[in-house]
Parts: C-alpha cells; structure tokens; sequence
C-alpha cells in the first residue's frame, strides 16, 4: 500500500477499527477460557468480542502488539507506513515530527516496540540451505554518551559485537561458467562476546541443522560442525568480499552505513531493536508496497500464534 491508497483506505479512527474487526474476524477470535476459537458476538458500543459459550470479552487489540497502548490505532497503523516507507528508516525525532507526538519518549518507544514486533516475526525462521556467518563490529554507545551527543560531546567509543548469518546459494553462469552467490535470508543478532558458547547458541537458534556452513577460521567455531550438516572453513583474506562470505560482509557495511547515517550511534540496550529493523527491512527487500500489509498483519498476528 503506498500513501495515497493508504489515505484512502484508513481515513479516520473507524476505518482502522473496521480494518482490525474484519482481519480479527476472519482468522478466528480465540477465547482464552474455552481455550479454543469459538463463536463470538461482536459489541459495537464498546469495542468487544464476546464468547458465544462462555461470554468472556476480548477487546478489540487484545494480543495485538497494540494492546494497552493509548495511542489511536490511526497513530499506530500510520507508524506501520512509516516504519514501511523507506529503506533507511527514519531516525525518531523524524518519525515524532512526522506522527505529530508530542513527546519524544512516546516516538520512541513506539518505534522500538515496532522494531521488537519485526525481530519477533523474523525469529519464526530458520535460515537454510547454504548459510554464510561472521561477526560485525559496530560503535555503540553509552546511556550517556547518547544524552550528551545531542550536546555535541562524542565520548568514548567502543564496540559491540553482531553476529551475521545470511543464505548463500551458489550459482553459475550456464554460458559464461561464471561463478556467483545468490542471497536469500538474513539474520542479526547482538552476542555479548565471541565464544563457543555464544556463538554455538547464536547458531542453534537461528540455523537449520540441515545446513552447509561457511566461516571464517575462528576457535570460537570448532565445534560448530556438530550443530549443522557441514561445517566449511575458509580461509578469510581482505578480498573477502568477492569469497564465500560475500553476502555477509555486504550486509555488515550495508549495516554501518545505515546506523551511522541515521542514528550516528546506538546504545547496546537497543541496537537489537535497530538490527531487527534493517534485518526485516533486508528479508523483504523485493516486497516494496506490500511491506506495509505484511508489518500490520504481523502486529495483529501475534495473538493468533501464542494463544494456542
Ligand atoms: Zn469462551
């Protein structure tokens, strides 16, 4: 949906409640006492569904990320357009401007619980297949580095560690013989260091284990080959952007562009939140329009999937 049709569709409060009810109908109401999707009526005074069993309401955001927010859902379905609109993402004094909030805290924190719903609906996947993984280094800031950059005090930098994973399939050229990788999935994930341990539980939780794995030669990766199918090696060397780890460290210097352009440093509290941001944004890279369909039946879609 791009913003004409999206001013057309949710003009007013109504239309965006009307939007919710009808989605809300249509993939089941689930009642959390009958612990089943059972009938239910809708009451239009109030906003509610209630169970045609055991009469329990369910308002209309409940188990929506929406849910408990006093913010009008015409605010949070223009926050999805926005947050959908561009590939850089807007930094949050932009995005407070845009949504006229009156406070930068309330911008804020509906970004990040943006950024927490994309995160959340990334991690239903696995990557698979061929997969290429390596570590970023990214500045990152302190708490108060972060209050006194708007005073023009830059501090100490350090940085934090990302781990990057991405599929890799190789292709060759049928009449050249040119060799190439194709790039489907990603994954970012911040590690509070580079072990075995946290590398190995990184791996688990992100990688199929019927995966053929590409790093570099690291002693934290020794025992990676008895979380996947195959484990590969490769030798890294400074042209290692045109090797087996192509995809990987194109999206680790896609990654710093990105936080340096807009958000010139990220503390570490909430460099997750902006990883889950640029990696959802990367995943669907090729949706234009529709990603704007697909992050507003995310936020309702969670209800769905965690009440069962
Ligand atoms: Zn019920």
């Amino acid at each position: 949906m791009n913003i004409l049709e999206f001013v057309n569709y949710f003009p007013s409060e109504e239309s965006c409640e009307d939007f919710l009810k009808t989605y809300r109908e249509n993939t089941g109401i689930y009642c959390k006492t009958c612990k089943s999707f059972s009938k239910q009526y809708w009451f239009s005074g109030k906003k509610f569904f209630e169970c045609s069993i055991c009469r329990r309401r369910t308002s209309l955001k409940a188990g929506t990320v929406m849910e408990s927010s006093n913010l009008s859902l015409q605010t949070w379905f223009t926050a999805f357009l926005l947050m959908s609109a561009t590939k850089k993402g807007f930094s949050c004094l932009e995005f407070q401007r845009q949504l006229g909030l009156k406070r930068y805290e309330t911008a804020f924190n509906l970004m990040h619980k943006i950024r927490a719903l994309m995160g959340k609906r990334d991690d239903l996947y696995l990557l698979k297949g061929m997969v290429e993984y390596d570590e970023a280094y990214v500045e990152k800031a302190t708490r108060k580095e972060v209050q006194e950059r708007l005073k023009r005090g830059k501090g100490s930098q350090k940085q934090a560690i990302v781990a990057v994973a991405s599929e890799s399939t190789p292709l060759e050229d049928p009449t050249t013989g040119k060799r190439s990788r194709h790039c489907g999935f990603f994954k970012m994930k911040v590690l509070t260091d580079v072990t075995k341990e946290t590398v190995e539980q990184f791996v688990e939780e992100s990688i199929d284990p019927e995966t053929v794995l590409f790093t570099d030669k690291n002693t934290a990766y020794v025992n990676l080959e008895r979380l996947v199918e195959e484990h590969i090696k490769i030798k890294s060397s400074p042209d290692s952007t045109k090797g087996a780890l192509n995809w990987v460290h194109v999206a680790i210097s896609n990654l710093k562009r990105n936080l340096l352009g807009i958000y010139h440093m990220v503390s570490e509290k909430y460099l997750q939140n902006y990883l889950n941001e640029f990696v959802y944004k990367l995943n669907r890279r090729y949706f234009g329009e529709k990603l704007f369909n697909r992050l507003i039946v995310a936020a309702i879609y969670p209800y769905v999937q965690h009440s069962e």
